[in-house]
């Protein structure tokens, strides 16, 4: 089939690279304009979301992903990949692609835990793709999928066409249980404020890789 683009200006693009190799699906680096052409789907992936807009506005990607998304690509952003994707950054002005009813508010989770990994809730941790079975053959049953954050966003708000896909239960200071999405869709766009390129769980992928089917399958 047709390559998965994955942004390669900076931050962690070959792992995603790496993952989808794993599915038996192509991927192509995406630098400029034209290598955006006949792609099923693009990934933006973590880095440092200031210098990655930056970039991608300096080589006029830009217009180019907002053109195709809107022509129904599907895009995942995953951490900065998922600020750029947001119509709101909580204090920035920085270049993004605006395109996700959702607003961020960067590093969100505290210095002293920049990184950590927890279980999630949600959907995704239900899911099995039925186009990969046996990607989940190994994990045992109920197995929830894990977050891994590294100086995270933190999905603030989000509108109401904007449906969770993976909730991260953190307590309130009053104890009681709160879920915050940490992963989430607007029709042919996904953001996640975690990685799911850092674990051996391909299940994120494999999602992605069936809304791209689904969506090459309704412009055929
Ligand atoms: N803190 C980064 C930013 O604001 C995102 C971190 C990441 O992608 N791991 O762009």
């Amino acid at each position: 089939g047709d390559p998965v683009g994955v942004i390669a200006l900076q931050g962690g693009y070959d792992r995603h690279r790496e993952m989808l190799s794993r599915l038996g699906a192509a991927s192509r680096p995406v630098r400029n304009p034209g290598d955006m052409a006949g792609l099923a789907g693009l990934i933006i992936p973590g880095g440092e979301s200031t210098t990655i807009g930056m970039l991608m506005e300096r080589f006029g990607l830009l217009g180019e992903i907002r053109n195709s998304a809107r022509r129904g690509l599907p895009l995942m952003g995953t951490c900065a990949g998922a600020i750029l994707l947001a119509k709101t950054i909580e204090d920035s002005n920085q270049p993004r692609l605006g395109l996700m009813d959702i607003t961020l508010r960067r590093n969100a989770y505290g210095r002293q835990i920049e990184s950590f990994e927890a279980p999630l809730g949600g959907p995704l941790s239900e899911f099995r793709s039925s186009a990969f079975p046996s990607s989940v053959a190994t994990l045992p049953h109920h197995h929830p999928l894990v977050g891994v954050f590294i100086r995270a966003p933190r999905i603030i708000a989000q509108g109401p066409q904007v449906e969770t896909l993976a909730f991260l239960e953190s307590s309130s200071r009053e104890g009681s249980p709160q879920e915050e999405a940490v992963a989430v869709r607007q029709g042919n766009l996904l953001a996640l404020s975690f990685h799911p390129e850092l674990t051996e769980d391909t299940r994120v992928h494999e999602l992605f890789l069936e809304v791209c089917q689904k969506a090459a399958s309704c412009v055929a």
